[in-house]
């Protein structure tokens, strides 16, 4: 897992020097399906279909635009100056998959859009730092709220993370948001994907007729994930081209 996690690093921050006005989500698509299969790995998202997808996914990467959260389907829309785009895509290497997003400016956009994408990078590393042996899933969703909280910001209700490993998606589900010391216990060897999803605006999300989901005002929504590893010495962020593991 931790060589998918660098390898899907590497692939997200090339993809990422890819974005600016006037290319497309499409062709952001494209160059990721060709950087994952010219290492011999595979995309987790391609064909995938969870349990009650009315079909199963068709492209590489969710592209999320504005006020899209996750689950973006990549469009022939140019980017223009002043979007936000959550890149967010998975890999599978020998049978393990990785999964990571990161939200980007596509040009110059207001400071309050940069504090909220940077709010969610704190909160991943709040996040991250209270995945420890012993701890709970509630004290990673405090920490991800806490950050929220100082940024007035607001934690999008109904998605979160999850564990990750021979699957995509597997339990435990990972809230953005709990209590310190309530819900399931976290323990060495667990490989979790946290992502706080965060908006400007309304907490609530709509989902839309691609199946993609939205906040319910339009307000932007800013998300970041990693993959992480929890190890006896703490958390390892797996998603990492130095990745330790
Ligand atoms: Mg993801
Ligand atoms: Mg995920």
């Amino acid at each position: 897992m931790a060589e998918a996690g660098r390898r899907l690093a590497r692939v997200i921050g090339e993809l990422e020097k890819m974005v600016a006005p006037g290319v497309t989500t499409e062709q952001i698509d494209a160059r990721a399906l060709e950087l994952i299969r010219e290492k011999g790995d595979e995309p987790s998202f391609l064909g995938y279909a969870p349990a009650g997808a009315r079909k199963p996914y068709p492209a590489t990467l969710c592209a999320s635009v504005n006020d899209g959260i996750v689950h973006g389907l990549p469009s022939s829309r140019p980017l223009a100056e002043g979007d936000i785009v959550t890149l967010d895509l998975g890999l599978i290497h020998r049978g393990w998959h990785a999964d990571s997003a990161r939200t980007i400016p596509v040009g110059t956009v207001p400071d309050r859009v940069l504090e909220l994408i940077e709010a969610t990078r704190e909160a991943l590393a709040a996040g991250i730092e209270a995945a420890r042996p012993g701890a709970t899933l509630g004290d990673v969703g405090h920490a991800i709220t806490r950050v929220a909280k100082k940024h007035r910001v607001g934690v999008v209700e109904g998605l979160g993370g999850h564990g990750i490993g021979r699957k995509l998606h597997e339990a435990p589900y990972v809230p953005n948001s709990g209590k310190p010391g309530k819900g399931a216990k976290l323990a060495a060897g667990m490989t979790i994907a946290i992502e706080p999803m965060f908006s400007l605006g309304s907490k609530l999300i709509q989902q839309l007729d691609d199946d993609s989901f939205a906040t319910f005002d339009g307000s932007l929504s800013a998300h970041s994930e990693h993959t992480v590893a929890i190890t006896e010495a703490g958390p390892v962020v797996l998603t990492d081209e130095r990745c330790p593991l």
